[in-house]
């Protein structure tokens, strides 16, 4: 017998992506990464974590690094790096810029994420419909963003999928 109920209560793992070499651990705790005079464009980023059951994950630690607009990754500092948790109801904002290019690779955004003492899930974002997707041998075709707002700041959405701990 099918249990309609079952039909949407199990959600994959989001696909893990490689770290690449500019991960700094000890980021500051900061959901907006976008300062004064930046160049880019400003994006903004909402969305969930949840679990494998589709249960929304309170206090999911997100640590998100980029590339700045012009495709240089801060590798003395914090810049465009940044950690912070979702709230009660599993949700998380991010501020940033949209990243640029640099040899090899599409427009990304490194993300880790973690459920309280679960499993740390080491992923990339994506934009659609940027040119160098089809040519970036690490894009993941079922990691873009989903794009809401496009006038002014860009506005994306996304969610995460994180094994129950
Ligand atoms: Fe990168």
């Amino acid at each position: 017998m099918i249990q309609a109920g079952h039909l949407a209560s199990s959600a994959s793992v989001t696909p893990s992506l490689t770290e690449g070499p500019y991960y700094k651990s000890g980021s500051p705790e900061q959901a907006n990464l976008y300062q004064d005079g930046m160049a880019g464009t400003k994006l903004i980023v909402t969305g969930y974590v949840y679990d494998t059951s589709c249960q929304p994950v309170a206090n999911a630690w997100l640590d998100f690094w980029q590339a700045d607009a012009n495709g240089n990754y801060d590798n003395s500092g914090y810049t465009l790096r940044g950690h912070q948790y979702t709230d009660a109801n599993g949700r998380f904002q991010l501020t940033t810029v949209i990243p640029g290019l640099y040899p090899g690779r599409t427009e990304h955004i490194h993300v880790k994420v973690q459920a309280p003492d679960g499993q740390v899930i080491t992923s990339q974002l994506f934009f659609p419909g940027v040119t160098q997707n089809d040519s970036d041998g690490i894009y993941n075709a079922s990691l873009p963003l989903a794009i809401t707002k496009t006038s002014g700041d860009l506005e994306a959405q996304y969610n995460f999928v994180v094994p129950a701990s």
